[in-house]
């Protein structure tokens, strides 16, 4: 296909969702106003109709996108080619990971043990990593005494290379320092300085013309296939992971859902009841039905909250739900970044991953992971999740850029005006039509209309391992 096709194509199943976003959220607002209103059944019936034949027109819609991108005769290239890709991208990260001589070896020594939960402290190793691919340096985990696993990494893990996990070096310095130097380490994300425009969300410009061609969310299958070398299984690990999903009886169709509580609520996200996740279940459900057989709608659930997977089997009768509170039950607790709570979270994210579709809150990292993960599963998953909050990102990430593809004159005071070509740094989506962002052409901070913009994939220069590829 050609990049305009496939682009096009992934607009409008966006904007079919977009559309649906913000005709179902206004109905909401009118249906309120009408609701106080004495004389108004018959605009009441005229509503709700419209509400519900309106829902069942997105569904189907949506299932014709699905039915034309199976159909339109380019599925066998999204899936050689997102394998291709992702070979080409494995074999190069073995390539830096296996010096011939590790005591000349460029390194760069990454600390795993960041003071935060597991989700957190992958993606500090995936920073790591793309730094270390960003300057050719075997990248070093350092994990004794690892507060999820004592014995380190390696134990739970395949290392990471087979030649070289000695972090000494005739030189040291940190970052920025001198490029001769042996052995560089580097701050956590946040402090790091000077910054890259290597650091998410930008891919590699000799990548990105095959990359935004195959997906739709290119930084998230570039961070998945960090995460896909750096977790390899060990084969008892392997094993607990198999066993684990047999003993749920996880199978498809399935939808995962991953509802983050404890500490998290209240400091870092705010709290989403299980009506609000299940709604978002039932709306994938009612789609495929129209279009295939259930026999059971299937929910696996993880949590930090054992309390939401006995009040999902009680108010959710109709459904099977699989999880296991005794996981979420160690992981509320204090201890959790402790080796008891490390089988369950890997669990946890292993089949949430493997999940049809994901329904969570992208604030957490626990969910990053899993979408990420997804990518490494499908050819392009870029679009099997819902986020009850924010849009997808990467901590301590550059800015994130949309480009406005129409004009758009405010209608009330809190939208922006913008014109084609602005760009727009995007703060989130409202997930009702409109998106916050700042236009960087007038400095005015606002809603926008998200079906008015494209996502700006950033770019940047990368070390090219050409030699590699062969
Ligand atoms: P975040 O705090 O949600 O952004 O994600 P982190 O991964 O950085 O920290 C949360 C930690 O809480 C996880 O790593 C787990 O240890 C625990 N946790 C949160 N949600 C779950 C869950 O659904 N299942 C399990 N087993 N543990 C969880």
């Amino acid at each position: 296909p050609s990049l305009e096709y496939e682009l096009l194509r992934r607009r409008i199943g966006t904007n079919i969702l977009e559309y649906w976003n913000y005709m179902s959220s206004e109905a909401e607002k009118l249906q309120k106003l009408l609701s106080n209103e004495v004389e108004s059944h018959q605009s009441q019936k005229i509503l709700t109709d419209f509400v519900q034949l309106s829902r069942e027109h997105k569904r189907s819609l949506l299932n014709d996108f699905d039915q034309m991108t199976k159909n339109d005769g380019y599925e066998n290239y999204r899936h050689t080619e997102a394998k291709a890709l992702s070979d080409l991208v494995q074999k190069r990260l073995y390539y830096l990971q296996n010096p011939t001589d590790c005591a000349t070896a460029k390194k760069l020594v990454c600390k795993i043990n960041k003071g935060c939960g597991w989700g957190c402290q992958l993606h500090h190793m995936v920073y790591c990593f793309i730094m270390a691919y960003a300057t050719e340096r075997t990248l070093i985990l350092k994990s004794k005494g690892w507060r999820y696993h004592k014995g380190g990494f390696e134990e739970i893990f395949q290392p990471v290379s087979k030649t070289c996990l000695d972090e000494r070096g005739a030189s040291m310095g940190a970052w920025p320092a001198n490029e001769n130097v042996q052995v560089l380490t580097v701050p956590i994300i946040d402090s790091l300085n000077p910054r890259p425009s290597f650091l998410p969300l930008a891919i590699p410009a000799d990548l990105a013309p095959r990359l935004t061609k195959l997906h739709g969310d290119p930084i998230a299958w570039w961070i998945g296939q960090f995460v896909k070398f750096l977790l390899k299984p060990q084969p008892e690990t392997q094993e607990m992971l198999d066993n684990g999903r047999k003993k749920l009886g996880f199978k498809k169709p399935i939808v995962g859902v991953h509802i983050r509580r404890t500490d998290k609520v209240g400091t870092e996200a705010s709290f989403h009841s299980l009506d609000e996740y299940m709604r978002s279940v039932d709306e994938y459900y009612n789609q495929l039905e129209m279009v295939q057989y259930v026999e059971k709608r299937r929910v696996f659930l993880a949590s930090d909250d054992p309390k939401v997977i006995d009040e999902a089997r009680k108010n959710y009768p109709h459904y099977d739900v699989i999880g296991d509170p005794e996981i979420a039950k160690i992981a509320a607790v204090s201890t959790r970044y402790t080796d008891s709570s490390l089988n369950g979270i890997m669990l946890d994210i292993d089949l949430l991953s493997k999940s049809d579709f994901l329904v969570c809150t992208f604030s957490s990292q626990v969910c990053r992971v899993a979408y990420e993960i997804m990518q490494t599963v499908y050819p392009d998953a870029y679009n099997r999740f819902k986020s009850l909050d924010d849009i997808y990102y990467y901590g301590g990430q550059n800015s994130h850029n949309v480009i406005s593809v129409l004009d758009h004159k405010p209608s009330t005071h809190d939208q922006i005006q913008v014109k084609t070509g602005d760009l727009i740094g995007i703060a989130g989506n409202h997930w009702n039509g409109f998106s916050k962002g700042k236009n960087l052409r007038t400095n005015q901070n606002g809603l926008f209309p998200s079906f008015k913009v494209n996502d700006k994939v950033e770019v940047a220069n990368f070390p090219k391992y050409s030699h590699v590829d062969e």
